[in-house]
């Protein structure tokens, strides 16, 4: 059935100002000014909405959602922060990251977002399927994933920062890849899950880890991700350990390519930007993140002029610590000008960000626009609350004005979220399990 969004208060598309027509997945037709399109069999009247594609987050950490604002942490830098929540996290089980996933899941696609990457790096013992685990979760709810099967094989005993317990050998890490790769990966367009191999940062993994995984990736056809250039302290350890600047280490191990995305990216020189935008290496700005950790800020518009996708991320909930798609938006506009000057970093820039840029970071063109042939994920805001009162600008007030809830969700064709609520799920119930287990981590 053709279902028409008509009339929309204002949209981020071209040529779409009475709306768009979907079709099963797909968005089919963008309905320009003056026009009306043909063999209609339903209508969703949008003249009180904003229409946005689906917002794309391109890093988090669902199970850091259970140690938010957690007393040993805050207040701290990068390094001293990892190290005091390590030992907490090694006591994550299954039943923890399951329903850590619906929450950031949920709280994602509360906020605009329909394809959520994930970086799962901690496997301590038990923890074996955190990626069927994460799947599970993102197929019940219907939300499109790119599941980033992390890891960590340098630990404190080989001069890693993680402790021993919560690391894996090469050997189990790049078996327990392949096994994933082949049962969930799906590298066809419209697809609802993709897999991605992420060791998880230069100071927790062996150069030959990065090494196969990047030839692992490129037999099964999949992504790579990984945490660069966040700190100084970072930079440091890899000049003292391999006597490399990070972006070399990227270009030994065979990472400088248009299959990779990075967070962070904050401490590139310009030499370095330019490598990274000639190979097509994307970029994940996770503005939140960096300002908590104080890690400084991503040089977004240099990179992007050099050529490398930019996405966005809320990053981990324990360094942000909201999983909110539209805040990440609303943080990239302030930083970015904070940085460049009031008028070299529009809403209409990270929105962009946040979605093509994001979509190019994981490998899709297929999603991140509101076009012919994209799939139909989309995200609908209200103008209601007292915040937008007073607004001119639909399109900029959503970004200005801090939209932070939309109203309704499609994805893939289907409302996951109707009336600011998520469809078929006990919203209460959720927070009230979250929350029971997030006390075993206190
Ligand atoms: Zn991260």
């Amino acid at each position: 059935m053709r279902l028409w969004i008509k009339d929309p208060l204002a949209i981020f598309a071209d040529d779409a100002e009475r709306g768009v027509v979907v079709e099963g997945t797909q968005i089919v037709e963008r309905v320009g000014r003056g026009k009306t399109p043909e063999r209609i069999g339903a209508t969703f009247d949008a003249l009180g909405h904003v229409v946005l594609p689906g917002l794309i987050n391109t890093h988090h950490h669902f199970y850091q959602t259970l140690t938010r604002a957690h007393p040993s942490a805050i207040n701290k830098p990068l390094f001293p922060w990892l190290v005091a929540l390590y030992p907490i996290w090694a006591r994550l089980k299954p039943n923890h990251l399951r329903i850590a996933s619906r929450l950031a899941l949920t709280e994602l696609m509360l906020s605009g977002c329909t394809t959520a990457a994930d970086h799962h790096y901690l496997y301590p013992e038990g923890l074996e399927n955190a990626v069927d685990i994460e799947v599970e979760e993102a197929r019940s709810l219907g939300m499109r994933m790119t599941v980033s099967r992390g890891s960590m094989n340098l630990s404190e005993k080989d001069g890693g920062l993680p402790p021993d317990s919560v690391v894996q050998d090469e050997e189990t890490i790049l078996a327990d890849s392949e096994r994933v790769l082949k049962l969930f990966h799906d590298p066809r367009p419209g697809a609802q899950i993709r897999v991605a191999l992420a060791p998880c940062s230069p100071f927790s993994i062996s150069k030959n880890l990065m090494i196969e995984s990047a030839r692992l990736a490129e037999r099964y056809d999949c992504q790579l991700h990984t945490h660069l250039c966040e700190t100084q302290d970072e930079e440091q350890f890899c000049l003292d350990l391999y006597g490399l600047r990070p972006v070399d280490l990227l270009e030994e191990t065979g990472w400088m390519s248009n299959r990779v995305w990075l967070a962070h990216g904050v401490h590139f020189n310009a030499e370095e930007i330019a490598r990274l935008g000639k190979a097509k290496v994307g970029v994940c700005h996770c503005a939140a993140s960096n300002m908590v950790l104080a890690s400084g800020i991503c040089p977004t518009c240099e990179l992007e002029a050099a050529g490398s996708p930019l996405g966005l991320g809320v990053d981990g909930s324990a360094s942000n610590d909201s999983s909110n798609m539209m805040e990440a938006i609303r943080h990239a506009l302030m930083v970015g000008r904070l940085r460049y000057g009031a008028d070299k970093v529009t809403h209409r820039d990270v929105l962009r960000w946040g979605t093509q840029g994001s979509a190019r970071c994981l490998g899709r063109s297929d999603i991140g626009r509101i076009a012919e042939g994209y799939e139909a994920d989309l995200a609908l805001f209200k103008l209601g609350e007292p915040r937008f009162s007073g607004a001119h600008d639909p399109l900029a007030a959503l970004v200005l004005c801090g939209a932070h809830r939309a109203d309704r969700v499609m994805i893939a064709g289907e409302w996951r979220i109707v009336d600011g609520e998520p469809v078929g799920l006990d919203l209460a119930a959720l927070i009230a399990e979250h929350h029971e287990a997030a006390r075993d981590f206190a």
